[in-house]
């Protein structure tokens, strides 16, 4: 195994559920131009694809077909390291939530652990028999869960899975601050949260909107992967929206490179996650 204490995985979520093109005309939402998109940023160095699709209206969507042509396109075009939301839109069914994943094994899904008031309008709902559900679907598929934490007692919510065996060790954390209805973007809140994890773990952060780079730089301090992409900010600075995702890969480049850090590679990331197994097509187990 190659040293891997000084690499940083590079997560790029170039589309998420909400932003639409009136926001930004920047941002990708079906698959050819998410696909492209990915492709991009995979050349300017990014590890990992976290993708969300759109319907045919530019909507919040887990549609089946919208996943299999994307992944179909990223997997053609290069071998980074394909994360799959589980929670792409409000008040769908366990089923439509799980099915992308089970079917096209992507190396990573998302698991959020708990449920929530998103945004102070709607509940964000992943209710205990759903998380269950979720966990043991993964496990069955060997899909690496990526725990997405927006509040404290998430955390211990997948120590409770992880005592149970929903969850299987080492728990990889994703901690995203600065949701309405979660847990505010401060340093003091990451360093509490990276505080509740084990040893073990491995995990990155990430900053909504305009507390993206403080969070990014406390991440690095505290030895954290990163996440950037429209999904979660479409501004490069204030006032100026990101002119595409890869812009913020390239940002990122630089700053983790002034750490005297590196960004992961696909298969680097794979090492560290302990997705060996995988390969581009579909794992291999
Ligand atoms: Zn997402």
């Amino acid at each position: 195994m190659s040293n891997l204490s000084n690499k940083v995985i590079l997560t790029v979520a170039t589309t998420g559920a909400w932003p639409q093109k009136s926001d930004t005309p920047n941002i990708p939402l079906q698959p050819e131009e998410i696909a492209e998109d990915i492709l991009d940023c995979y050349n300017a160095g990014a590890s990992v694809a976290h993708i969300h699709v759109r319907n045919d209206e530019n909507k919040a969507s887990m549609s089946f077909e919208k996943f299999e042509q994307t992944v179909k396109l990223v997997r053609e075009k290069c071998d980074i390291v394909i994360n799959l939301t589980t929670s792409g839109g409000i008040g769908l069914s366990d089923e439509v939530r799980i099915k992308p994943f089970y079917e096209l094994k992507p190396e990573i899904a998302s698991f959020d652990c708990g449920s929530m008031n998103w945004q102070h309008n709607t509940v964000f709902e992943n209710s205990p028999s759903f998380l269950e559900k979720l966990g043991n679907a993964m496990q069955e598929v060997d899909v690496k869960p990526e725990i997405e934490i927006f509040d404290a007692g998430m955390v211990y919510n997948a120590l409770y899975y992880l005592k149970k065996g929903v969850l299987q060790a080492p728990l990889h954390f994703q901690f995203v601050l600065g949701v309405p209805g979660g847990m505010a973007a401060t340093v003091e809140n990451l360093v509490y949260l990276k505080s509740l994890i084990p040893q073990d773990c491995t995990w990155g952060a990430l900053g909504i909107g305009k507390m993206h780079l403080p969070v990014m730089y406390a991440t690095m301090a505290l030895g954290g992967h990163l996440r950037v992409g429209m999904e979660d900010n479409i501004f490069y600075a204030p006032k100026v929206l990101a002119e595409s995702n890869r812009q913020f890969v390239e940002r990122t480049n630089r700053i983790v490179a002034e750490m005297g850090k590196e960004i992961a590679t696909p298969q680097e990331t794979r090492e560290i996650l302990g997705l060996e197994n995988w390969n581009v097509s579909g794992h291999t187990k």
